[in-house]
């Protein structure tokens, strides 16, 4: 239940120039008094104005630094849908120029976010030695296997269906689809760092695999880091992402303990990259400051490498649908995971 924190109004608006001081040359009156009133009475408005709107104005503009840079285009229909502050009327608007000046496709790959930023420069041997596991939630097959994917597994400390078919946007594009694009582009990323990058699945098997097999795949692979890629099924009126982290489950054939710590400080950092790579605000329907521990998901209880989920989205949600569903924004979110993974095996 917990929203974005925005930084506080500060003297640094873009917009301290209200539309009233750029306004037609002041009228004479032959009356010096008058024009005294007058231009007190005018300075006293623009201050109000200033007042007024210099928090909007900050807060619309600190919406499109958070939603994007000029280096990384997001189309403008998108920029002022992650940010609940109106844009000041009046042609004020400071989202204006900078969402409309880059052209769609040019947001670098492979290159560190100026807002997260690595240790160093990632080369192409940066992570070289290092395994890497993705794991796109679910398969697009998943709901033509009903009766595979029910079958319940074992995850430690219960059982539960071996997969589920995961949720869509009201328009029908899939989390399973969703999920599997944005492993192939941190794939790509990842790869051009030199790591070794291991999917559970790339859509080369008709359905799942189940949640313990996801977990025995990276544990077999002996990764250094693995991150589980969804989007959410939220309420519709909820959005923004969130990462799950893995609680100390030692039950059965589950034992986090040796992974509890280091995924929740690749779960932190997930959370930051992703946060500074996409402008996407926290979940506001669910975990805090975009942080949630659970001890009943099987891909993460199972796993003997440190392992996270991101629920890049609320895919129920009109707004967020509408990001998740452009490619643009799919490489942002490719972006902030790979940074994320990279700064976790490249720091302590
Ligand atoms: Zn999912």
């Amino acid at each position: 239940m917990t929203r974005t924190t925005r930084r506080p109004a500060g003297p640094t608006a873009p917009d301290s120039t209200a539309p009233d001081s750029t306004g037609a040359a002041p009228g004479r009156t032959g009356d010096p008094g008058q024009d005294r009133r007058r231009r007190r009475s005018r300075l006293l408005r623009t201050v109000t104005v200033i007042g007024v709107l210099a928090p909007l104005g900050l807060a619309g503009w600190l919406g499109w630094r958070t939603v994007g840079s000029p280096d990384r285009s997001v189309p403008a229909a998108a920029a002022g849908t992650g940010t609940p502050a109106a844009a000041p009327p009046g042609g004020a608007d400071p989202t204006a120029a900078p969402t409309g000046t880059p052209a769609p496709g040019t947001a670098p790959s492979g290159t560190a976010d100026p807002a997260f930023p690595l240790r160093a420069v990632p080369t192409a041997t940066t992570l070289a030695g290092r395994t890497v596991l993705l794991d796109p939630g679910h398969n697009t097959g998943n709901s033509a296997h009903t009766a595979e994917i029910n079958r319940k597994v074992d995850i430690g400390n219960a059982r539960k269906e071996c997969d589920t078919t995961g949720t869509s946007t009201n328009s029908g594009y899939s989390e399973a689809e969703y999920s599997l694009d944005v492993v192939h582009r941190a794939r790509a990323i990842l790869a051009a760092r030199g790591a070794t990058v291991v999917l559970v699945h790339d859509g080369d098997r008709p359905w799942g695999p189940c949640i313990d097999e996801r977990a025995r795949i990276g544990n077999t692979a002996h990764a250094d880091a693995a991150v589980s890629v969804h989007g959410d099924g939220g309420p519709a009126n909820g959005s923004g992402f969130h990462v799950i982290m893995p609680a100390k489950v030692v039950a059965g054939k589950a034992d986090t303990a040796a992974i509890v710590d280091p995924s929740h400080r690749l779960g932190l950092l997930l959370r930051d990259s992703f946060h500074a790579a996409t402008g996407e605000p926290y979940a506001d329907y669910v975990a805090s400051k975009g942080l949630d521990t659970r001890s009943d998901l099987g891909g993460l209880n199972l796993s003997t490498v440190p392992k996270v989920f991101i629920e890049c989205g609320n895919m129920r949600n009109p707004a967020d649908a509408r990001r998740m569903t452009d490619p643009q924004w799919r490489q942002q979110a490719a972006q902030g995971i790979a940074d994320a993974l990279t700064s976790f095996l490249t720091t302590r």
